[in-house]
């Protein structure tokens, strides 16, 4: 299988720490980000001084159009994909379900249940056995809040991840058998910039442990999960949510 993995949203937060985790272990990274150059450049040279190859691609992966180039780019650049983070995702502002209109709606599924799928989709047809590829591994980036609810918060995006959740169980179930093994990862607190302000200050000691989690040992997890060593799991996700 190649060792070259694409990254969504690897410019910063989860994604970047996983581009790192996963050059350590070997892979080389195609780092894609919506808006942040800077950001993703610094991620392409810590992969590099790992010694790994690696190139940031623009892309928003919830345009059909820039998803194909995305793959493309990452393709031309690295050879072919072994591995799919399907890491890109939005917050939404906090409130009440009775609050919400069909513009944020539309905005929090299409950023993190449509984005996830069409990234899923484009990973099928080029790492499937049945489309002539040599199989792989996709990775996507649920929420604790999935299980939970968060309720007063923000109950989209709990449930547009919900969705990322059900492709992790039916994808998996339908690539089984091509060479792909599709598994999650539910992040509970995690200190990185998609916080509200004062969020993490307020509920960041509420995890049994104590303590908000790291990108860096969310992206432990993800390098498991992308490497052999994880090779009898599909169809599930983990928990990485300090007992949450
Ligand atoms: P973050 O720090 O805000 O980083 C988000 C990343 O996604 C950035 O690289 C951003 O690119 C990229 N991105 C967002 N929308 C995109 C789009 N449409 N196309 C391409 N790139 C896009 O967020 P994070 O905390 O690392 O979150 C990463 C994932 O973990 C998300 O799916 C999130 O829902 C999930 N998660 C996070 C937590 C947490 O507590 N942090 C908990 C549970 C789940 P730019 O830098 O270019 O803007």
């Amino acid at each position: 299988m190649s060792r070259v993995v694409l990254v969504t949203g690897g410019s910063r937060g989860i994604g970047a720490a996983a581009a790192v985790a996963l050059a350590a272990d070997g892979w080389d990274v195609g780092v894609n980000y919506r808006t942040q150059a800077d950001e993703a450049a610094r991620v392409v040279k810590a992969c590099e001084e790992l010694g790994r190859r690696a190139v940031a691609v623009q892309a928003d992966v919830v345009e059909p159009d820039q998803i194909e180039r995305l793959f493309d780019t990452v393709i031309a650049g690295l050879g072919p994909i072994g591995a799919v983070i399907n890491n890109a995702g939005v917050v939404s502002p906090s409130g009440r379900v009775a609050e919400y209109d069909a513009e944020r709606l539309d905005r929090v599924f299409r950023g993190n249940s449509i984005s996830a799928f069409l990234v899923a989709g484009a990973a099928v047809r080029r790492m499937s056995t049945a489309y002539g590829g040599n199989g792989g591994v996709i990775i996507n980036v649920s929420s604790r809040a999935a299980v939970l609810g968060s309720a007063g918060e923000y109950v989209d995006y709990a449930a547009s991840k919900a969705a990322v959740d059900a492709l992790t169980i039916g994808l998996g179930n339908e690539v089984a058998k091509e060479g792909i093994r599709v598994l999650g990862v539910r992040p509970g607190l995690i200190e990185t910039e998609i916080h509200e302000p004062g969020r993490l200050d307020r509920i960041g000691t509420t995890p049994p442990l104590g303590r908000p989690g790291k990108a860096t040992e969310v992206a432990e997890v993800i390098a498991f999960l992308a490497s052999d060593r994880s090779s009898y799991m599909t169809g599930s996700s983990v928990d990485v949510a300090g007992g949450r």
